[in-house]
């Protein structure tokens, strides 16, 4: 089996020159290759260093032989990278804090935008595209993970992938892990600054609440830790998101103990079968079991081989923090249903679990961690909600219907409770605590370029979302920060940033957004810090997004979600783009997904 981070596991593609974006920037003409902001740029970042520093060597201008490899290196969502994608003018890779600290003085001195990338993996590409005249600080070198076994801590810098993390912590002790993010490329700067989520966290909650202490660049280039910045901006960068804020330089985690041996287990069932029957009872177990036990469930549309037809194929993955004998007599107790028996389970130590979780081959070596895989994207859309009751059989038998009629997207639910439910919904920014039974995350990849299949593709999985309003949390109806969707809403530059980031700021954050827009208008009143979803600043303070943009490529993406409609719905609820949007496929003609079975 060959590693894989997504749902559905696809050749990995890259392909230029597809699709095509109508946005220019207007502060760089289509024949500037950013030669004077490069130049202003190296001045200013020369005077701001030492001589010795041979600061040119970190900068890449668009003239730069290596350009074009460093920028897409990041790049985890083949939509973004076609020559028509917006470019940066120049990308910056430091190699020190005061790097990004002369950065950050000298970006607002040229007047560009800054987007700060670490793995890259935002699922709208937001770290690396902008509509606007841009730079990217590209933290790929700072990415050391320094350990400290006796005070069970870890220094971990921003552009460390997770890989890395858990790799570095295995290093020095069989028996502490993290809770994060099952996907080993992905990055430190935005995973923990989104908040961070895995598959331990109904043991021991999300990444940020174990993050003691952190250091970041403000928007003055001052280099501050927990002390300096303040309990109120230590508390956004938590779950907020680091863009809106600083630059993220390094977290201090809090490592966890691991049993020596703990357990996996994959089981699948067809929905001819009692497909249904498992994924029902998933619901009422999965949120309320032994906080020891993550059950993830995946539901996708696939072929059958056996009968041809197209069906839905309900999967459990789970990780227990036992050996197999618990956790089969666990189950059998609380999941009969399932019917899983210790031949279904895998002993292993955690760190071939997190192998196991990355879709690695069994006995491979923890190495493979280390890889950072450059140059390998998928095409994708993701989305999410978050589900608050059980839903019914006959709700989830509607449910396989609409998945096998709109096509290929899948569903993820990921389980809550345990821990998640004692930690209060204001303690971080993140605010999706007790009272949630899963997340769902929506899921499609495909491998065909062009723009033709992302339309119809993008267009599947907004039917899909469309279709499952009645069964997901309302007013607001919630998503989770790090699957970034823009189609949730998106601040457009002027005088009504703030209540455009109220629309996306409430559903990400809730009742958490208010206390960010303070934070935000208290630290970063200018609004140097920002992008397509950022927290707005307060109405009445000085900044709202200095527009220089002509137009937005993500206008053209929104979906109004619908009314809440009863279940089921007599009409399909999808909502058309806007008239003035591009066009898309109408509902109902969704191709189907030929599983690789
Ligand atoms: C294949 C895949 C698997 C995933 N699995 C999980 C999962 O299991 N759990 C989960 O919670 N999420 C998961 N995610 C989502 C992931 O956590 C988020 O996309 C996260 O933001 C990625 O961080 P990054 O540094 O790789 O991304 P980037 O694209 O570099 O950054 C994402 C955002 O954070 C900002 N940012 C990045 N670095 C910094 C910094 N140093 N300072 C300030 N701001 C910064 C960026 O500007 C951008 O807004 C997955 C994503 C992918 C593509």
């Amino acid at each position: 089996m060959a590693h894989s981070c997504s749902l559905l596991p696809l050749p990995f593609i890259l392909v230029l020159a597809l699709i095509p974006f109508s946005c220019i920037p207007s502060a760089q003409s289509a024949t500037d290759d950013g030669s004077s902001v490069h130049e202003s740029l190296l001045q200013c970042l020369q005077n701001n260093t030492t001589p010795q520093e041979q600061i040119s060597k970190l900068l890449y201008p668009q003239t730069s032989a290596s350009y074009a490899s460093v920028l897409r290196a990041y790049i985890r969502n083949a939509r973004f990278n076609t020559s028509s994608t917006p470019k940066p003018a120049v990308i910056i890779t430091p190699t020190k804090a005061s790097h990004v600290q002369a950065t950050v003085i000298c970006a607002k001195k040229v007047g560009y935008q800054l987007k700060t990338r670490s793995g890259g993996h935002d699922y709208d590409g937001l770290s690396y595209i902008s509509d606007q005249p841009f730079l990217i600080l590209d933290m790929f070198n700072l990415k050391s993970v320094q350990v400290d076994i006796k005070d069970e801590s870890a220094w971990v810098e921003a552009g460390a992938t997770l890989g890395e993390v858990y790799y570095n912590i295995w290093q020095r002790s069989k028996v502490h892990g993290f809770p994060a993010g099952v996907c080993p490329t992905v990055g430190v700067g935005g995973h923990l600054s989104g908040g961070g989520y895995g598959n331990m966290l109904r043991k021991y909650g999300l990444s940020v609440d174990n993050v003691v202490d952190a250091q970041i660049v403000d928007v003055n280039g001052k280099l501050l830790d927990r002390k300096s910045m303040g309990e109120d901006l230590f508390w956004a960068i938590r779950g907020g998101g680091g863009g809106s804020f600083a630059v993220i330089i390094s977290y201090k985690i809090k490592l966890v103990p691991v049993p020596e041996t703990v357990t996996v287990f994959r089981v699948e069932r067809f929905v001819e079968e009692d497909g249904t029957d498992v994924a029902y009872k998933w619901q009422l177990v999965a949120p309320k079991t032994s906080n020891d036990l993550f059950m993830r469930m995946l539901l996708q549309p696939v072929t059958s081989k056996a009968t041809k037809k197209k069906t839905v194929r309900v999967s459990v993955l789970a990780l227990y923090l036992g050996n197999a004998d618990s956790l089969v007599a666990l189950l059998g107790k609380e999941f009969p249903e399932m019917g899983l028996k210790k031949e279904n389970c895998m002993e292993m130590s955690w760190i071939q679990s997190v192998l196991w979780w990355a879709n690695f081959d069994n006995g491979t070596s923890p190495d493979a961690l280390l890889d950072r895989n450059p140059d390998s994207a998928d095409f994708l859309k993701r989305k999410s909600d978050y589900v608050q009751n059980p839903i019914s059989k006959d709700g989830l038998q509607w449910i396989w219907q609409k998945l096998i009629e709109v096509g290929k997207p899948g569903l993820v639910f990921n389980a809550y409770g345990g821990r998640m439910d004692e930690i209060p919904a204001s303690d971080t920014p993140f605010p999706h605590r007790a009272g949630n039974l899963y997340k769902m995350q929506y899921s499609v990849s495909w491998d065909e370029p062009g723009a033709e299949a992302e339309k119809n593709y993008l267009n599947q999985i907004r039917r899909l979302y469309s279709y499952m309003t009645p069964f997901v949390s309302k007013n607001p109806r919630s998503a989770f920060l790090n699957y970034r969707d823009v189609d949730i809403g998106v601040m457009e530059p002027g005088k009504d940033s703030y209540e455009q980031g109220r629309v996306y700021g409430s559903k990400y954050f809730n009742a958490n957004f208010d206390r960010l827009v303070k934070v935000k208008t208290a630290v970063d009143p200018e609004n140097f810090f920002r992008n397509e979803q950022s927290i707005p600043t307060l109405p009445n303070g000085k900044a709202g997004m200095t527009s220089h943009t002509r137009c937005s490529r993500y206008t053209r993406a929104i979906v109004k979600t619908p009314v809440p409609h009863p279940f089921p719905p007599t009409n399909p609820v999808y909502e058309p783009l806007q008239p003035h949007e591009e066009g898309v496929p109408p509902a109902g003609d969704g191709k189907a997904y030929e599983a690789k079975l």
